[in-house]
């Protein structure tokens, strides 16, 4: 892949097409004030068609968050023009305030305060259940 435009930063590769953007949004990328392109429906060898992001600033992303919604994608840290490190993302052991438990007898359906926490209990079929209650996501 082309990396040339970035000197320092990060490149999301081996996004699945058409989740560039909830991930875009989802990282908060539009609040850096430094360079962000993503590149929609490329072409790719391994898969049909991928999404790719490229950040021009070494900034940490939060990779539960990556994980969660795509974590067959990839991640590149780019130093000097090099890629200094890459590795598959995968999915996060845990989430904290990305989903809401959806059981109104919940205790974080009651104190409002309290995290939102679930954890990963089926790698395989991608099944999180609420620390709290253990109702599964949806
Ligand atoms: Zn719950």
């Amino acid at each position: 892949m082309n990396i040339d435009s970035i000197k320092d930063g990060i490149v999301i590769d081996h996004i699945q097409a058409g989740k560039g953007m909830e991930i875009y949004d989802a990282l908060k990328l539009k609040e850096l004030d430094c360079q962000v392109a993503i590149i929609t429906n490329a072409k790719s060898q391994k898969m049909e068609r991928k999404d790719i992001i490229k950040i021009d600033r070494a900034i940490n992303i939060d990779l539960d968050i990556l994980g969660f919604i795509d974590p067959e994608s990839t991640v590149n840290i780019v130093k000097e023009n090099e890629i200094n490190q890459k590795f598959h993302v995968g999915l996060p052991k845990k989430i904290v305030n990305i989903v809401e438990c959806q059981n109104p007898r919940c205790i974080t359906s009651i104190e409002k305060d309290l995290d939102q926490v679930f954890c990963l209990t089926d790698e395989e079929n991608k099944i999180y259940r609420c620390k709290y209650c253990e109702m599964s996501m949806k």
